[in-house]
């Protein structure tokens, strides 16, 4: 059912983006692949995808915080593939920091990538998902969408933000075949977390694993990271017919972590 359709997936050059394109190109979804790569590593990534899965493949490397970037990659993206059928907002960055010393730069960052991105991007998406009466929009937020931790103002903003973002896609896209959803990750194994592992070594005197485990342990009951393939087979479960009346909600995948 979902072979021949297009996904586009933000920041899908490491991390989440990445094992998700995988999950989803094994099922002959054509792909548009994006994140910060040179064009030539970008270009590499697509070829690479293109022939082992025999899909249709694009890459981009649109800065996120620029607002006429994600234009101009948007309208290429749709140009090229004809529709995106599937978008992913999953790109994302995080810094750590009390709020009164919060530096505005990373501020404004966080929002722009983890929130104001996705967005725009739904916003160009959503004429060809309704042309074609259907469409998925699937939101990487976090835990962090749903419940706080210290140090992680904008991150929590931001995340809370797209929590409420998807709602009001879902509610507006309803009647035209398009569901929008958030999920809601714990702890994934991913480049993205580890600044705070190296800062709970360097404060511990521990070994990397030692401040991994500790970082974990901290707040989420099952004591381990999540492969981030496991993001992809949710992502290809809510593009499937069985998910097509799972809209507007926000999915912790998270260990019991909110449970508490
Ligand atoms: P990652 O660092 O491995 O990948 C981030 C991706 O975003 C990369 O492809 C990068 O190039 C892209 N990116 C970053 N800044 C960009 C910019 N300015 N313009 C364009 N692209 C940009 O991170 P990840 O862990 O795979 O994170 C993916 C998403 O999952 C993020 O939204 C993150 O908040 C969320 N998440 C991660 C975890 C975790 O534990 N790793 C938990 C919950 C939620």
């Amino acid at each position: 059912m979902l072979q021949g359709k297009t996904a586009l997936i933000t920041g899908s050059t490491s991390g989440i983006g990445l094992a998700s394109a995988h999950v989803l190109a094994e099922q002959g979804i054509n792909l548009v692949l994006h994140g910060l790569m040179s064009d030539k590593e970008g270009a590499s990534l697509a070829r690479e995808f293109s022939d082992k899965y025999q899909i249709k493949t694009l890459f981009d490397n649109a800065n996120l915080m620029d607002s006429d970037a994600i234009s101009v990659f948007m309208t290429k993206a749709i140009k090229t593939m004809g529709s995106i059928d599937i978008l992913i907002n999953n790109a994302g960055i995080q810094h750590t920091e009390a709020v009164d010393t919060f530096p505005e730069n990373k501020w404004n960052a966080i929002i722009a990538i983890n929130l104001t991105a996705a967005f725009h991007t739904t916003q160009h998406s959503l004429a060809g998902m309704k042309e074609n009466s259907w469409g998925r929009i699937i939101n990487i937020a976090s835990v962090h969408g749903l419940v706080a931790s210290k140090n992680k103002a904008a991150y929590c903003a931001a995340k809370h933000g797209i929590v409420g973002f998807t709602k009001v896609v879902a509610l507006e896209c309803a009647e035209h075949g398009i569901t929008a959803n958030a999920i809601c990750p714990g702890w994934v194994d991913t480049p993205l977390i580890n600044d705070q592992i190296t800062d709970i070594a360097k404060k511990e005197n521990s070994s990397f694993e030692q401040a991994k485990y500790q970082l974990i342990t901290a707040k989420q009951p099952l004591p381990e990271m999540m492969d981030p393939r496991k993001i992809g087979e949710f992502i290809l479960f809510l593009c499937s017919d069985s998910a097509r009346s799972i809209t507007g909600s926000s999915l912790p995948m998270d260990g019991a972590w909110t449970a508490q």
